[in-house]
């Protein structure tokens, strides 16, 4: 039997955390200077969704991890046909997206708004779209803590009051008021459906608190610095 490597960690493609990838080739990149010890290009593949990804490992001795008389975790130490291996991990590539809100969204809305960034991109559709929601609707009940109405009628609100543009007011019809979405199966939420309302959920974030937000600090200059690139 011809044996491979196994790395654990979070899959780039399908987002999959602490999934195991096998190796199915390695390529010797150099070896590393003042000792025996060489250095990989480690190829792998998701075992969830066949994804591939490069693993940079640096190795002790003359061999990669991946060809080897039995399966082996990296990084690790290995005791191989009688001498003793380590197999440091350098990096990865792809990396996973990094899931940001946008700046100045205060804490706790964008909180929900990451992971329902991060739920779609696990292909959790249903729970994206409720926690897009979550966002909006701690959003406009910040934005308007008076208003007695349910989220599709404080994005209205917030339409007339010229606090979101026309366009927004308009692209927000494809947020519904029915609270009982949940009950529906995963399925039934297509991944365009979460994708969009995600994004709009993003726009709707930047015009309410990033702007905003960057206007106070514009007109406010933190420190001397910045006063002088807006002097300049
Ligand atoms: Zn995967």
């Amino acid at each position: 039997m011809t044996g491979f490597a196994v790395w654990s960690g979070t899959c780039p493609h399908c987002g999959r955390e602490n999934t195991s990838f096998d190796s199915v080739a390695q390529a010797l990149v150099e070896s590393v200077a003042a000792g025996k010890g060489t250095r990989w290009n480690v190829f792998f593949m998701c075992n969830a969704c066949k994804g591939g990804l490069v693993v940079d490992i640096i190795s002790t001795e003359g061999f990669g991890p991946h060809g080897l008389n039995e399966n082996l975790l990296v990084p690790g130490t290995h005791y191989v046909s009688h001498q003793t291996v380590e197999f440091f991990v350098i990096d990865t590539h792809p990396k996973p997206p990094a899931h940001l809100a946008p700046d100045h969204v205060p804490e706790r809305i964008a909180a929900a708004y990451i992971e329902a960034s991060e739920n779609l991109h696990r292909k959790r559709h249903e729970t994206s779209q409720m926690l897009s929601r979550k966002a909006l609707d701690l959003a406009t009940k910040r934005l308007l803590p008076e208003s007695q109405k349910w989220l599709k009628g404080r994005i209205d609100e917030l339409r007339d009051a010229g606090k979101i543009t026309p366009e927004m007011g308009e692209w927000a019809h494809i947020v519904r008021d029915d609270g009982n979405i949940s009950v529906h199966d995963e399925n039934e939420v297509t991944r365009e459906e979460a994708a969009e309302l995600l994004a709009f959920t993003e726009t709707f974030l930047m015009y309410a608190f990033t702007l905003p937000g960057m206007i106070a600090k514009r007109r406010q200059p933190a420190d001397e610095s910045e006063q002088a690139a807006v002097d300049s």
